[in-house]
């Protein structure tokens, strides 16, 4: 049996889109076949029917209404499918035989432009990875079609290196080499949701290349090695295969290298919670959700940049901050400029729009307004003094002549569809209102005639009426027939009340009207493409400007934010040096209620200060602590400004985090090897110039395992050739503590906690010195686990206790006779052990007279310098709650209470007093 011609087209078709499900455009519907039809009948809940193909079985079809296609297709991409549109691309009254058929566009989840699809405050990049198996060398670049963006990087590509960049553009799709390893190409698999296709090596070729360098504006065939031009070239190929349009708003190759920016790897990206929570993934209780007060969609987008890609050059931090400043210090203006931002749409991706010829007329009235807001951007910003400022306003330019175009041609109130009229401004055209003048007129005569009408035949009720199929009648109702004048109306249609009739002279006029209804609506649509074509070749500069308005936007969100929150400007540092005075951790101290949160001190360098060994019980702050020294360094390193009374930041090379157990037992990985496997990456990757945060490390296996891998972790990093990077470390391992008095470079600390009546109270403030107290089983009680249980807990713990202690003394007893042993043989060993333990008896006593001057110093309530500090970090329980009175004091508002309000509150207040 044969094919049908029409199913011979279909499948020509499909064979050259195997990998999407093809929407065969068939009159008013897309008809999906055989597998296709499987799949998308069950993804879209269609009937699955069959259609005779010419074979023996019919193939299996289902279809979808043309005008409700973009639905359907949203669902499919959003599933991560591709989809193919089909569309008949000759006009069937002059086909021969079939009429033919293309593919027009091909939809996937990284070129996808639909509003509903798309997140105004994200961008959506597609991104190519081009890699040989056996090199390190690679080449990636990232595009967004909906803005125009073009980035790639290319040098030494490990697969981590690859991770790191996926984690932070978080791209929706990902097209890569046929040579591409396995072990990345699964890593990727397993760790993210992103559509991947595997594009041919012949992707790169001549022509590939040549379109390249057309493509970009700034290409300059010095610039780039082959692996990146390979990855560009491909990127660019694939998307003119989907789009199949110039794609004339990619015009700018922005190539960086990936250590220009603060490399945050996937983990840590997660941890920190920079764009997301951990929990339920979204944007609210994350670092962004915080730093958000963009006005614009454009400015959003730019924010998440910043907050994704921080800086690690001192002079550009430094820019930034001063431009915040700015705006910090001028108010007024800064009011002025967020009302003025407030009007400003989307000019990037409208761009988009125009550049794929998808844009209507309302779209661009918006990008009209929007421009008419550049010269009161310029104005408002003109007293600002830094650089930044004065650069824009005395260079930005302002596309008036973009303005004064669209504001002659297009109307102030134009229909939304670009094919119904509506869209063109009287005065523009000639011809236009030519046409609108007889349509018009036309419309006048046909209001007249009812009048006419009703008076000649003496029929109150006659009424003119219009619908598609008989154009316009007059319309008389069955008890007026007798006086219808039937020599001059002609009946056209019998309803149940009535009759239609038309005349010779109203489907004259009707003619003149409908003809030139229809020739407005061509010849507007006409001027309308021509308008958006001329709009095109100003996409370049539009860009430009819609970049200003963004970093714009992104200063004055996080100049907002300073002022809300009362941040501080931090001093930036090439030394090495963290130095922190009452931090506070910007999104925790948000959820609190107001001037709860605890602030802490911190400081870290490359030498005396090096790690961190924080202990204290759980739930005491630990974590929240450490996440707070990475986010402020983060921020500072973003340019803006930190929550602190003061602070100097080092600049960080890269920021490490192991925090919390994220199992990934999907990928048959338990707890502890995920634990492993990123302690491993960590210390095969950090400098002297990272941050790491390393929190209960060792913690998913058996104490002493744990304990040994902790240990010889910290040795790792702070040994004399050790990593050197600045370290904050929590443990439960108080065995760990005495390691300060043996490496150089750790400092113990610890969470301040008290008791009051056998329960505990949190102070959440971090003090000099470790401690060997968990609390773990008052925590227990706090989380309502029943009281015989944590009882019984106690009474094992006691146990335990008592047993370790005296298997300790008979461990000691053991290695006191092994050394006995070892004395008689060699008397040499004799004396070097004596001197060994001579030595460290003295230690002992100097540490115990340093723990005696510690104590009175805590008793006395003085504080106590911390080496190498400038300011005291050790505070006692006394210290901080007083503190905290003190604060409740002065937070007092005396004024808006009544006198019984007053009373009580000072009742409360001399308790508290009475309590320290
Ligand atoms: P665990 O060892 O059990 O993981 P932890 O010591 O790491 O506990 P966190 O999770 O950091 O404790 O903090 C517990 C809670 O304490 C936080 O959810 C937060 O609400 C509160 N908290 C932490 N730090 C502060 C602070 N500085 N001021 C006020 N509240 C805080």
């Amino acid at each position: 049996m044969a094919l049908t011609p029409m199913m011979k087209q279909y499948l020509e078709v499909k064979e050259t889109c195997k990998d999407a499900i093809l929407f065969f455009r068939l009159g008013d519907f897309y008809e999906m076949f055989f597998e296709d039809a499987e799949v998308a009948s069950k993804e879209l809940e269609l009937v699955l029917t069959g259609r005779d193909c010419g074979l023996e079985n019919r193939a299996p079809m289902c279809g979808i209404p043309f005008h409700s296609a973009e639905n359907y297709i949203s669902r499919l991409v959003t599933k991560g499918f591709k989809v193919a549109i089909c569309e008949q691309v000759e006009d069937p009254a002059f086909a021969k035989g079939i009429v033919k058929r293309d593919i027009v566009k091909i939809l996937t989840p990284g070129t996808y432009m639909d509003a509903s699809f798309l997140d105004e405050s994200k961008n959506n990049f597609i991104m190519c990875i081009f890699k040989e198996d056996s090199s390190n060398v690679g080449g990636l670049s990232f595009a967004d079609i909906s803005t125009g963006e073009f980035y790639s990087t290319s040098g030494i590509l490990k697969c981590g290196n690859i991770l790191d960049e996926i984690a932070k553009f978080s791209p929706s799709e990902i097209i890569y080499n046929e040579t591409l390893e396995d072990n990345l190409l699964n890593e990727i698999k397993e760790r993210y949701n992103i559509s991947l296709t595997k594009y041919s090596n012949e992707y790169y070729n001549e022509e590939a290349l040549e379109s390249v360098k057309i493509q970009f504006k700034n290409y300059d065939s010095n610039r780039y090695d082959m692996e990146q031009l390979r990855s560009i070239s491909s990127l660019i190929a694939y998307l003119k295969y989907t789009q199949k349009n110039s794609l004339s708003h990619i015009d700018t190759l922005e190539t960086y290298n990936i250590v220009d920016y603060l490399v945050i790897d996937t983990n840590s990206r997660m941890n920190l919670e920079l764009t997301e929570t951990l929990r339920d993934k979204s944007k609210k209780g994350s670092l962004l959700s915080v730093l958000d007060k963009t006005s614009t969609a454009m400015g959003a987008r730019r924010l998440r940049k910043w907050i994704e890609e921080p800086l690690v050059d001192k002079i550009l931090i430094e820019e930034r901050q001063n431009s915040i400043e700015d705006l910090v210090n001028n108010l007024f203006v800064h009011e002025e400029l967020k009302e003025t931002l407030k009007d400003i749409y989307d000019i990037e991706r409208l761009v988009g729009k125009i550049s794929s010829k998808s844009v209507n007329a309302k779209e661009l009235m918006s990008l009209k307004n929007s421009i008419g807001k550049i010269p009161s951007v310029k104005e408002v910003i003109k007293p600002l003094t830094s650089s930044f400022y004065s650069n824009i306003y005395n260079n930005l330019d302002d596309l008036n002549d973009i303005y004064e175009l669209l504001n002659k041609a297009l109307d102030d109130n134009p229909s939304i569809s670009v094919k119904e009229g509506n869209i063109i401004k009287t005065g523009y055209n000639e011809e236009v209102d030519s046409l609108r003048e007889a349509k018009s007129s036309g419309k006048q005569w046909i209001a007249s005639l009812e009048q006419e009408e009703k008076e000649l035949t003496g029929i109150r009720s006659l009424k003119i009426g219009f619908n598609k199929v008989f154009g316009y009648y007059l319309e008389v109702t069955k008890s007026n027939l007798s006086l219808v004048p039937t020599e001059r109306y002609i009946r056209k249609q019998t309803l149940s009340n009535g009759e239609r009739y038309i005349t010779p002279e109203l489907k004259e006029v009707e003619e003149k009207v409908l003809g030139a209804e229809e020739k407005l609506i061509t010849l507007e649509y006409e001027l309308f493409a021509k308008l958006r074509d001329t709009i095109e070749t100003h996409i370049e500069r539009m860009k430009s400007v819609a970049k200003v308005i963004s970093e714009i936007d992104s200063l004055s969100s996080l100049a907002t934010v300073a002022v809300e929150n009362n941040y501080v400007k931090p001093t930036i540092n090439e030394e090495g040096i963290i130095d922190i005075k009452d931090g506070r951790h910007p999104v925790v101290e948000k959820l609190l209620s107001k001037n709860t949160f605890v602030e802490n001190d911190t400081y870290l360098n490359t030498e005396e200060d090096q790690l961190l060994l924080i202990t204290g019980p759980n739930m005491a702050g630990k974590s929240t602590y450490m996440r707070q020294v990475a986010l402020l360094t983060l921020m500072a390193q973003m340019g803006s400004f930190i929550p602190v009374s003061s602070a100097n930041i080092a600049i960080c090379d890269r920021i490490f985090t192991r925090i919390g157990a994220s199992d990934d037992l999907a990928s048959g990985k338990s707890t502890f090897m995920v634990e492993m496997w990123e302690v491993s990456n960590i210390l095969k990757n950090a400098t002297s110039k990272s941050l790491i945060l390393l929190d209960e490390v060792g913690r998913g296996t058996s104490t002493y395992d744990g304990l040994s891998i902790a240990w010889a972790v910290i040795e790792f990093l702070c040994s004399d050739n050790g990593i050197k990077a600045k370290t904050l470390f929590a443990t439960h391992y108080h065995e760990l503590i005495k390691l300060e008095q043996q490496i150089k470079g750790i400092k113990n600390y610890s969470v301040a906690v008290k008791e009051i009546n056998n329960e505990i109270v949190f102070l959440r403030k971090i003090i000099c010195g470790g401690t060997d107290e968990s609390y773990g089983i008052e925590v227990a009680k706090l989380a309502g686990i029943p009281t015989e249980v944590t009882d019984r807990a106690k009474e094992i713990l006691s146990m335990l206790e008592s047993e370790n202690s005296s298997s300790a003394s008979d461990n000691k007893i053991t290695s006191v006779q092994s050394v006995n042993k070892v004395v008689v043989d060699n008397s040499k060993e004799v004396e070097l052990l004596q001197a060994t333990i001579k030595e460290l008896k003295e230690k002992i006593n100097n540490l115990e007279s340093l723990n005696k001057e510690v104590a009175m110093d805590m008793s006395t309530s003085k504080k106590t310098k911390c080496k190498k500090q400038e300011n005291p970090m050790q505070m006692t329980f006394e210290d901080v709650e007083g503190k905290n009175l003190l604060k409740d004091i002065k937070e007092l508002d005396i004024l808006s209470m009544n006198p019984m309000e007053g009373f009580n509150k000072l009742y409360e207040l001399v308790n508290k007093a009475k309590n320290l």
